[in-house]
């Protein structure tokens, strides 16, 4: 399972998240602060979106074989 880190918006705390929670665009919550948010493509979460794209490569290749 592919795992990574995103920094909150709010506090920029480090968020472990899931490929999963990113494909599916599940709400995230910062451990931190409480912040809840979402990561989707109208989202300024560039970096959302640079992980997914890594994320999908990594899960098209578990799906191989
Ligand atoms: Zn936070």
């Amino acid at each position: 399972m592919s795992k990574g880190r995103f920094p909150c918006p709010e506090c920029r705390a480090d968020i472990p998240v899931s490929a999963e929670m990113l494909v599916r665009q599940e709400a995230l919550n910062c451990p931190a602060c409480g912040t809840s948010f979402t990561l989707d493509s109208s989202s300024r979460t560039e970096r959302a979106l640079d992980m997914l794209a890594k994320f999908r490569t990594a899960t098209q290749g578990l799906g191989k074989g």
